[in-house]
């Protein structure tokens, strides 16, 4: 398995030695989109969000360069711009903030994006309807050709709870196959993707995660956490010859339509299980291509002295893609049955999986964030955020001043009120995976948690009055990164499989405090608040222009405004 690994990374490492030179230039530099040297312009004639402190809005805008150089009245913008300044009527549209994604995996997830068959929800109801389509697709792909699919949600995609060897063997026997679940943090192969792999029935659980094996000890295909089926999609030739600075480039074209201008990458490392993301999230953003801004965490699984010895700290990069923090991972996922939970699932007894214990957690927040490191923990299970809640405290205890850390906790699914007391007496963010609620809450109630728990998904509101900064994420490829859906999520709560039921109506936000989730939190989370995230002086220039503004349409019709206009770094890099 291990030399599995070590193949993929020499055939990664190519890829990373050409592209070497570019980003060592790019490292630390001024981003290559900021070359422009046009004169002011001035925005005016529609609704300006500047979501600032006040949330007030502006009569005008002007930009200079990449750079917001007035805001205010028309008078004074206009004066502050000079004569000579264009002017742009914004035909009574709306003016927002560049979206800001708090929680994406856009490095790793291009590639899967472009080399795996979507065969989730939004195409396929049923597990049947999911087998068929790989039937179909056995019967049109040669003998020996891999065939991988992602986005599989047994949770949600009524049938089997999960593929086994049996299932595949009764499809084919020719091919390697593997499925991503939807959550990323399970997987199912069949015995000729695993083989692939090296991983055969001597194998190893790695830390923290499992092969899972049925009561006679045999392997099943179902694997569990990241770190364990790696080394199958490694060993899937379009996964690792793709080049992944186009699939990444290409995939933020996608996501600038929607309006995103800054996301994350909350895995980094995860495409080549090296370092090697980093350069490629260099070269990419050296090309001047990038339409997004991307901050990115390093991830704890190669180990944090793998990032030390490739010299990568907290800030490297530049106004285009940045390291903001270092990513570890208390559990699994709810839907997965892997969340670590206070209390076992409904129906069984398993309480899910701890990825690291309480000692690893401290120890690594510990070391980290004395280095400087920003942290950001995911955590969905109550259990899972009782240690991420004791790791910080006991981080805290040893002297780290977290506010110098800037602790969030990574979908933050199930709060208690107790553990909201501690998040706010801790100083410790929240981010919100909100199609929890829309694609999963009807499964979270009936199958996983039960009415009652199920109260406490995405407490978005208590967070708010709790006085606690949060955003609202997709965890692409979980959900998509769609912006002004998201915020409709969060203000309405509806269930996509039950459009009348309203999921804990009591947490539901208003449409301010939704955007402010989606553009100036995800700004402080991600350590870009002086930068981006709402429209003040000084700041670099991202933002959207919509046929209309959030605040004024029902709230059910809030995916239905369309994104006319996306401006980064004080270019329009999407027109629609
Ligand atoms: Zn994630």
């Amino acid at each position: 398995m291990i030399a599995g690994i070590a193949n993929r990374r020499d055939v990664l490492k190519g890829a990373a030695a050409v592209i070497g030179a570019a980003s060592l230039m790019s490292r630390g530099a001024v981003a290559q989109t900021t070359g422009q040297t046009t004169g002011p312009t001035v925005f005016t004639g529609g609704t300006i969000l500047t979501v600032d402190e006040d949330f007030s809005e502006a009569e005008a805008i002007a930009i200079t360069g990449n750079t917001i150089v007035a805001v205010g009245t028309e008078a004074d913008v206009r004066a502050a711009a000079g004569q000579g300044a264009a002017v742009v009527d914004l035909g009574g549209r709306t003016m927002l903030p560049g979206f800001c994604e708090a929680h994406t995996h856009p490095i790793s997830g291009a590639i899967v994006d472009a080399t795996m068959e979507y065969i989730g929800m939004a195409r396929f109801r049923t597990t049947d309807e999911v087998l068929a389509r790989i039937a179909e697709r056995a019967a049109e792909t040669p003998a020996g050709e891999w065939m991988v699919f992602r986005n599989f949600d047994p949770a949600v995609q009524e049938g089997v709870d999960e593929l086994t060897f049996a299932d595949f063997d009764a499809i084919t026997t020719e091919h390697p196959i593997f499925v991503l679940n939807a959550s990323g943090h399970l997987g199912y192969a069949n015995r000729m993707a695993m083989n692939a792999a090296g991983i055969g029935e001597d194998a190893e659980d790695p830390e923290g995660a499992e092969y899972v094996r049925d009561a006679d000890g045999k392997l099943t295909g179902v694997i569990k956490n990241q770190v364990a089926f790696v080394p199958v999609v490694m060993a899937y030739p379009a996964f690792s010859e793709a080049d992944p600075i186009d699939a990444f480039i290409g995939l933020l074209d996608k996501w600038s339509e929607q309006g995103v201008t800054t996301c994350s990458d909350l895995g980094h490392g995860a495409l080549t299980q090296s370092p090697a993301d980093f350069q490629i999230m260099m070269a990419a953003a050296s090309t001047g291509r990038l339409k997004s801004r991307i901050r990115a965490y390093p991830f704890y699984s190669m180990g944090a002295e793998t990032w030390d010895a490739a010299g990568i700290s907290m800030g490297d990069g530049n106004p285009i893609a940045r390291i903001a923090g270092y990513k570890l991972v208390a559990d699994g996922s709810n839907q997965g049955f892997t969340g670590l939970q206070r209390e076992p699932y409904v129906g069984t007894d398993s309480r899910g999986l701890a990825y690291m214990d309480l000692d690893w957690l401290t120890g690594e927040v510990i070391d980290r964030a004395s280095k400087g490191w920003h942290i950001a923990i995911h955590g969905n299970g109550d259990a899972g955020i009782d240690n991420i809640l004791d790791a910080f405290e006991a981080a805290r205890d040893a002297g780290i001043d977290l506010s110098d850390a800037r602790p969030r906790i990574e979908h933050c699914s199930i709060l208690h009120d107790d553990q909201i007391q501690r998040m706010r007496d801790l100083g410790v963010g929240a981010s919100f995976l909100i199609g929890h609620v829309y694609y999963w809450g009807q499964f979270m109630r009936d199958e996983v948690f039960g009415e009652d728990k199920a109260q406490l998904l995405d407490r978005a509101k208590s967070a708010e009055d709790a006085g606690i900064g949060f955003t609202l994420h997709s965890d692409f490829m979980v959900t998509d990164p769609v912006p002004l859906h998201m915020i409709e999520m969060a203000v309405t709560r509806r269930l996509w499989k039950e459009p009348d039921y309203v999921l804990a109506p009591q947490e539901r936000i208003s449409v301010e405090t939704a955007i402010r989730a989606m553009t100036i939190n995800a700004a402080y989370q991600m350590n870009s608040e002086t930068e981006v995230g709402s429209l003040e002086v000084g700041k670099l220039a991202d933002f959207v222009i919509l046929d209309t503004d959030p605040r004024s349409v029902d709230p059910d019709r809030i995916k239905d405004i369309r994104v006319l206009e996306t401006w980064m770094d004080g270019q329009q890099v999407y027109s629609a």
